[in-house]
């Protein structure tokens, strides 16, 4: 037996997101990302990020909110991890940022 093929139009490969790069410039995607930003602040986070979705729900920052494929491409974008839902990372960034500093 072989599997069912799902109709045209109906799955979800068949929707493409808009995901940020490496050189932070948007693409399309047929994977969805598993990282969320903020392109004003330069943050990124889970996509379940609690600070981010208390500024969804209060209407803000939909339009900038943006997408990338994994964590790495996102430090190569150049944000930041989220000290609210990446503690860990947000803790490593800022100790690599201050040893960076003269
Ligand atoms: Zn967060």
């Amino acid at each position: 037996m072989t599997a069912p093929v799902p109709p045209p139009g109906d799955g979800p490969e068949r929707r493409l997101h808009t995901l940020v790069g490496r050189d932070g410039l948007p693409y399309r995607s047929l994977s969805s990302g598993t990282v969320g930003g903020h392109r004003r602040t330069r943050v990124y986070g889970r996509l379940d990020c609690p600070s981010a979705l208390r500024a969804i729900a209060g209407g803000h920052c939909v339009t900038h909110r943006v997408f990338f494929a994994d964590e790495a491409t996102a430090v190569e974008a150049g944000y930041r991890p989220c000290a609210v839902c990446l503690p860990t990372e947000y803790a490593r960034w800022k100790a690599a940022r201050r040893a960076a500093r003269p």
